[in-house]
């Protein structure tokens, strides 16, 4: 289940409120919509009832997506909703149990009062813990695990002291005697937060029109001019995009990435090489040698198994898709994944398409891929009442698990 935030809009100060995914924040009462932007990690506050205390802040780091694993010859998924302690500051507690699905959070922003406990454990440790929890494994048998389509940010506890105790502020009761000292909690403390939170307008940065978009959108598409953006150091930046046009009028399109990998640690300099290599019972076509290898991916959260399934579908196929530079002006599905994200799928999709796991498997964990270029394609499929089918290659996706993908 997911978090609730309170935001005011940066316009007209109307309370607005939205989900933990949410990018696009569009205000009811007048209309305009900004695009959220935080530089590293988007953080929140639990709603307090100790106005008149001096409150300390503590961080969990909070994680909902996918995580995937090669074990053995094997390749497992998994649904991970964490929310970690994230400082080991003594007293604090482990968990913040079901508050922030019951209360509504705001954004902590540099008008926030109070001081902030350091957010001192790792984010990749907290998920490789979680990940072991969630794979029943020991770390030595996993051979690689990717974690994806994720939603992490940090929360927020408001804590105070008095005589001695540590008090939990939202429900203004003790929870721990506090006797650390002052000069340790100065330690381990800042005094103030620093984090902005920068509403990007969303107009296209090229000609002015106003961008497209849905609430989860991490990419935002200009009808006027053709162009896709992403945001990048809060501002819009422009990215590589096609379209592979469709059969008719109530053609459905579907975003997928495809990156140009150079890979180390394994024999694929080409396509030509990757068909080899993984053993697809495909004749090896003679412009593939030619031919830079690219992972395709879907660039819309959906559930791990299907995920994989197409990702290694396109990817093993490769069509020469005929492409336009032109933005669909209806029925674009959104980009909820980004290309951040479709990076660290490759190895899996890599591992997935192994016919004889034994000649990827155990060069997994030596395996590097250097990114050369992402590309953003919306390609064409057809409603056909239970199932999006692609229009060029054998390719169908269940509507339910599309559905399920918009919520996850
Ligand atoms: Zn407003
Ligand atoms: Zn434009």
């Amino acid at each position: 289940m997911g978090f609730t935030i309170e935001q005011t809009c940066p316009q007209c100060g109307g309370p607005i409120e939205i989900d933990e995914t949410d990018h696009l924040l569009r205000c009811p009462y007048c209309d305009v919509r900004n695009y959220l932007f935080a530089p590293t990690y988007f953080r929140y506050e639990l709603p307090h009832k100790a106005p008149k205390k001096e409150l300390i802040y503590a961080p969990y780091l909070r994680f909902r997506g996918s995580v995937y694993f090669c074990k053995d010859m094997d390749i497992g998924h998994r649904l991970v909703d964490i929310t970690a302690m994230g400082s080991d500051f003594k007293g604090i507690p482990v968990s913040l149990g079901i508050r922030p699905q019951a209360m509504k959070m705001k954004f902590v922003t540099p008008e926030t009062t109070g001081s902030f406990l350091r957010f001192t454990r790792k984010a990749s440790d907290i998920l490789a813990n979680a990940g072991r929890l969630f794979s029943g494994s020991n770390n030595g048998d996993i051979l690689h695990r990717a974690f994806i389509g994720e939603t992490m940010s940090l929360i927020y506890l408001p804590l105070y002291i008095e005589n001695n105790r540590l008090y939990d502020a939202v429900l203004n009761k003790p929870i721990a005697n506090f006797s650390g000292g002052v000069e340790n909690l100065e330690q381990a403390i800042n005094r103030s937060s620093k984090w902005g939170l920068t509403f990007i307008p969303t107009l296209c940065p090229d000609c002015g029109w106003e961008l497209e978009g849905d609430a989860g959108s991490v990419v935002l598409t200009c009808n006027n001019c053709d162009s896709a953006w992403e945001a990048v150091k809060g501002k819009f930046k422009k990215i590589d995009f096609n379209l592979v046009p469709g059969e008719d009028k109530e053609t459905i399109y579907l975003p997928f990435w495809k990156t140009t990998v150079v890979t180390r640690g394994v024999d694929i300099s080409s396509f030509a090489d990757f068909i080899r290599l993984t053993n697809q019972p495909r004749v090896v076509g003679k412009d593939w040698e030619e031919k830079p290898m690219s992972f395709w991916s879907p660039a819309f959260k959906i559930r791990p198994k299907v995920f994989l399934r197409l990702s290694k579908q396109f990817t093993i196929s490769q069509e020469h898709f005929e492409t336009e530079n032109l933005i669909p002006k209806k029925n674009l599905f959104p980009v909820t994944l980004p290309c951040t994200e479709a990076a660290q799928a490759m190895k899996m999709i890599l591992a997935a398409s192994a016919v004889f796991k034994k000649n990827i498997f155990p060069h997994l964990p030596h395996i590097r891929f250097d990114v050369k270029k992402a590309t953003l394609v919306f390609l064409p499929f057809s409603d056909t009442g239970h199932e999006m089918k692609q229009q060029h290659i054998e390719i169908s996706i269940n509507k339910n698990t599309l559905d399920f993908g918009l919520k996850l």
